[in-house]
């Protein structure tokens, strides 16, 4: 079944849900305008439908491999590539000075909406490039930003981020790359990072390697690791690639899904690198490529959660089976039919969620106002979460509504499962996220929170006259949420917020898919209307059982020893 990228799903949103147009209203990013936007979203789903989406299966049957030192890609990338370089997608959010088309973070996120549901693996390349390209903006010496933002902007050029290590994983602070100045401003890193996606390939002529390292006599932990530029080719006096830098792919990993996507362990002995930002600030620079690859990783879970969605739905509208009238089809009985609209009701919930993070964002780089600043902050956890549970549990719900033909590979339902399964673990696992939400997002007290709970109820306020029911149930779950908010903020043993902060981020997200639907639901649109009907009345009310979670606390919990956990 052919997919179909959901371009007007996204521009409903836009307009109607995450409140695009305050963006747009910025100096910033006026010329974002409708038609700009309008072009961009159909330009993207026109590659993403004819370019990417008949690569999918191809990257699933054919992983990259390595040969003799070198990473073969899977047949087409190198054009599925061209393609998304020479459209400008790669560089649409970054700084005009370089190359990039400046405009605003949420058309950035929506474009790569598109093309995760075409074809996720492929995705993940111009994703990590993204972030590079934001974190040198912010971070990199003029020298660096001149040679380097140029190439990464246009896709001559790609990039990477290596953090992780065996033994530094979530706990990034534990990691022992070592940086070793050269006495010429320049650096020799050494040591062996892992996972690192899009390692290398066959098709860019140079790959940028983000990594984080430590200096001699460093103090331990986050706060004495730098960041470094290390590049595949050290570029030469007229900034070519040049030298081969001492660095390499030792091997690929063999996963259960994203098998278009390089997976690589890579072993740096004495390459040359370039600081980025200050000593011992690493963190912080990486930072910010983290942030936006989080969200982007959002998106990558609800592409997915669409491509699911459309073959699920395409297959039960011909599948026949038992009694039944209508269509004649598996879409006529009760449970499918109920699937279906979970799975769309939630993709549409999950992708609303990531837009409204992108739109703080946005006018955070418009305004610099700290209350947009702290609204994103807040999101970005949520939204990386929710978009990639989504996908997880969207993928799942569409090999069910296959049936038999759901677990055999030809009908593609499986692959949309493997290969979004990683989302809800890279880019700091999904619990992870939610201690960042409940933990440092909450320092202010919970005020952002509650700022964002109150406007949720001001909408729903405004919502009352026209849908009464809907927007009591929408009012109260925020009224819910709010109290579980100051629950969690006056536990002074994190233990107690941490032991709930799972349930408390999916509530969270619960909350905001229902003021998210209960806006669409006022455009007058009576399928959106039903579908909101669906979400609010069916799926909301699963946050009381959630925030009863999270009030329990920790004790219960943690007096289930290991040995409890052990016994048959
Ligand atoms: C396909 C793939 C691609 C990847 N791409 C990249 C990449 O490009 N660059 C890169 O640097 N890394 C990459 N990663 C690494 C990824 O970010 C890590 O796998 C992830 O951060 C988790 O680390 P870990 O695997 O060591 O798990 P661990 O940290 O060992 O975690 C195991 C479990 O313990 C939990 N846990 C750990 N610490 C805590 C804590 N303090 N509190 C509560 N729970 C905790 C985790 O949530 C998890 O459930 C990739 C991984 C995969 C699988």
């Amino acid at each position: 079944m052919p997919y179909r990228a959901p371009a007007a799903d996204y521009q409903f949103i836009l307009d109607h849900v995450a409140g695009f147009a305050e963006v747009t209203a910025t100096d910033r990013f006026a010329e974002a305008t409708p038609d700009v936007t309008s072009a961009i979203l159909s330009e993207a789903a026109k590659m993403c439908d004819d370019i990417l989406a008949p690569l999918q299966r191809a990257g699933d049957l054919h992983p990259a491999r390595l040969e003799n030192g070198v990473v073969r890609t899977s047949p087409g990338y190198a054009d599925g590539y061209k393609a998304i370089a020479e459209g400008g997608w790669i560089g649409m959010s970054a700084s005009e000075a370089y190359g990039g088309m400046g405009l605003p973070f949420a058309l950035s996120i929506a474009v790569n909406d598109l093309m995760s549901g075409a074809c996720l693996s492929l995705q993940l390349k111009p994703l990590m490039a993204q972030g590079q390209i934001e974190a040198l903006e912010h971070h990199a010496s003029d020298a660096i930003k001149d040679l380097y933002l140029p190439k990464l902007i246009s896709g001559e050029w790609s990039g990477t981020m290596n953090l992780t290590e065996p033994q530094a994983g979530s706990d990034v602070g534990a990691l022992s790359t070592k940086a070793e100045p050269n006495g010429d401003g320049t650096y020799a890193i050494t040591g062996q990072k892992i996972y690192i996606s899009w390692g290398d390939n066959d098709f860019t002529r140079n790959v940028c390697h983000l990594v984080l390292a430590r200096l001699p006599d460093s103090v331990p932990g986050t706060k004495g690791i730098s960041l470094f530029l290390v590049p595949k080719y050290i570029p030469d006096a007229d900034g070519n690639p040049g030298k081969q830098n001492d660095l390499r792919v030792v091997s690929l990993e063999h996963k259960m899904g994203l098998h278009g996507s390089p997976t690589a362990v890579m072993e740096y002995s004495g390459a040359t690198g370039w600081m980025v930002g200050p000593q011992n600030g690493g963190m912080a620079a990486m930072f910010t490529m983290m942030n936006n690859a989080r969200v982007g990783v959002s998106t990558q879970g609800i592409g997915a959660a669409e491509g699911a969605y459309q073959h699920a739905l395409a297959y039960a509208l011909d599948r026949k089976q038992g009694r039944v009238g209508g269509t004649g089809t598996i879409v006529e009985h009760a449970d499918v039919r109920r699937m279906l609209a979970e799975m769309k009701a939630e993709t549409f919930a999950a992708r609303s969620i990531s837009a409204m993070c992108a739109v703080a964002l946005d006018m955070t780089t418009a305004t610099g106002d700290a209350t947009y600043r702290a609204r994103a902050a807040l999101l970005t956890p949520i939204a990386k979460s929710f978009g990639s549970d989504t996908g997880i549990k969207v993928a799942s719900m569409g090999i069910q509504v296959h049936g038999g033909m759901g677990v055999i590979e030809e009908t593609g339902a499986a692959q949309y499962a493997r290969d979004v399964r990683v989302t809800a673990i890279y880019e700091g696992t999904n619990g992870i996220q939610a201690m960042d939400l409940v933990g440092r997002k909450m320092m202010d007290g919970g005020e952002a929170a509650q700022a964002l709970l109150d406007e949720i109820q001001s909408g729903a306020d405004a919502a009352k006259g026209t849908f009464p029911d809907l927007a009591e149930a929408v009012w109260q779950a925020a009224a819910d949420m709010s109290e579980a908010t100051d629950w969690l903020v006056a536990r002074s043993d994190m233990q107690d917020r941490f032991a709930g902060a799972v349930p408390y981020q999916s509530a969270f997200a619960r909350v905001l898919g229902a003021h998210a639907h209960l806006r669409a639901a006022m455009q007058n649109d009576p399928a959106r209307q039903r579908l909101a009907r669906f979400y609010i009345t069916r799926l909301l009310p699963e946050v009381t059982g959630l925030l009863a979670h999270v009030r329990t606390g920790a004790t219960d919990l943690m007096a289930v020893t290991p040995e409890d956990l052990a016994v048959a």
